[in-house]
């Protein structure tokens, strides 16, 4: 199996490189080849095994032998040992023929743990076959950084350092950075806001003296392995509902479109997907696009679903790729015209072509919290905002005969002040972290400067 680059210019690669690479030296993003399909019988068989099993027979075809099947299922069962449910993503049901896929019950409450705690293991034992160490370093909002800390922490040939601004995360954000106690891990606070943050990385990456000698790698959510662990549940959701022998619609709270792109290729492995909705809130490009063919970003606009706060949906260019028909030269030309105009129109047939795999919708904050306290009401249930967006979307978009499944990305005791807002109620969370605001915090303020940074890593990683 190998992989490509949707901008068509750079080296192809084996699946282990794509995921140590992320980002193509030609400033694309790694797609397979070839796209490996299961059967209707292999989708069937899938039930009634576990999530680890399932995970295994769906990951394993697009690994070629980057891993040993030994290595592969030795990994899926490490990374999902420490979530706080059986069924790692259980689904509930919220209303006639619409359910919610909880893909919150890994160690720092949001889907991202799923792919995460994967590629954490898959790192290490690519590493540990030639003795390489890396220095993983991320700039995060909230959510990336803590599930990257999770992941990383204790692997003997990774060190991780996250930097969050400075008293802009919430407290159990801030808490889930600060408190793992490894010696590998470093919660960096960083004098300024997020954009500094990321700013900082990105220079990082850019000076190739630094970043080569300390093995600099990224694990944003371009990275192809992430994107992959996440095909697995739209499977084991869509069997328990009855696929393949019905299909079953999903409908996905969307900021970086890394979530579901993972849904577009479980449709291309054969998964029968009616509707695979784009859900955003206020900051809506992406319902823009798919409806006026305009791709063009206006500025964040802060919203109490702050995961999906995008400007640039990054995953999207992977999208674009299968559109314009695998042709990465398109690609390329599309991405220089939004750097050099700020924006892009997609051809006549690539538009149609995207409306034909995807819908969208987009609410305003008022819905959001209007359908936090709907639900409230009735089901019983607490959800976060960004589930919230996606329950709301899911609604306008359901056909009621056809199953629809909204993916619930994040815990709702990880978004306090937005569930309160809504209905008086504080969130608590499980009982698995209720140690959290009682656990000494390790944290390094840092300022706004590059030498300043860099020179900390060098001292504190190990070697
Ligand atoms: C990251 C995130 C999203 C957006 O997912 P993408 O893959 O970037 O589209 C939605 N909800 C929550 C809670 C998140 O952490």
């Amino acid at each position: 199996m190998r992989y490509v680059s949707t901008r068509g210019a750079a080296p192809t690669l084996g699946f282990d490189e794509a995921m140590l690479t992320g980002l193509a030296r030609d400033g694309g993003l790694y797609v397979p080849e070839t796209v490996p399909t299961l059967s209707p019988d292999e989708i069937a068989a899938l039930s009634g095994v576990s999530y680890e099993e399932a995970a295994y027979r769906v990951i394993r075809p697009f690994i070629g032998d980057s891993f040993t099947d030994d290595e592969l299922r030795g990994a899926i069962e490490r990374a999902y040992a420490r979530f706080g449910h059986a069924a790692r993503a259980p689904i509930v049901q919220l209303a006639p023929n619409h359910f919610l896929l909880e893909l919150f019950h890994g160690p720092t409450l949001a889907f991202k743990d799923f792919a995460m705690q994967l590629i954490g293991q898959l790192f290490q034992i690519a590493l540990a076959r030639d003795g390489r160490r890396i220095t993983i370093v991320g700039a995060t909002s909230g959510d990336t950084g803590s599930a990257a800390i999770e992941a990383f922490r204790g692997l003997p040939n990774v060190d991780v350092f996250i930097l969050f601004p400075e008293g802009r995360v919430s407290d159990v954000q801030r808490r889930q950075m600060t408190t793992p106690d490894e010696d590998n891990v470093h919660a960096l606070a960083i004098q300024g806001d997020f954009d500094d943050a990321q700013a900082r990385v990105k220079d990082m990456f850019n000076h190739f003296e630094f970043r080569d000698s300390v093995n600099l790698a990224g694990v944003n959510s371009i990275n192809w392995a992430r994107v992959l662990a996440q095909v697995v549940y739209y499977f084991t959701s869509a069997v328990s509902l009855g696929a393949p022998h019905r299909p079953v619609s999903f409908t996905v709270p969307t900021g970086n479109f890394g979530d579901i792109y993972a849904g577009h290729v479980a449709r291309r492995m054969g998964l029968p997907i009616d509707r695979l909705v784009i859900a955003t809130n206020q900051n809506d490009i992406l319902h823009r696009c798919l409806t006026t063919g305009e791709y063009r970003p206006d500025g964040v606009k802060p919203s109490i679903s702050p995961s999906m706060d995008i400007q640039v949906s990054s995953n999207f260019e992977r999208a674009l790729f299968d559109a314009y028909g695998r042709d990465g030269k398109a690609v390329a030309q599309l991405m220089d015209e939004l750097k050099r105009n700020g924006a892009f129109s997609v051809s006549q047939g690539a538009g149609e072509a995207l409306r034909e795999v995807f819908d969208s919708g987009r609410v305003s904050e008022d819905q959001t919290l209007a359908t936090i306290a709907r639900i409230r009401r009735s089901t019983g249930q607490l959800v976060c905002p960004h589930t919230a967006v996606g329950i709301a979307v899911a609604e306008l978009r359901h056909d009621p005969a056809v199953p629809m499944i909204t993916l619930a990305t994040a815990h709702p005791a990880k978004f306090p002040d937005a569930v309160e807002q809504a209905t008086g109620e504080r969130p608590a969370l499980p009982d698995r972290m209720s140690d959290l605001f009682s656990r000494p915090e390790r944290v390094t303020s840092v300022p706004n400067d590059l030498s300043a940074i860099e020179n900390l890593i060098q001292q504190r990683r190990r070697r």
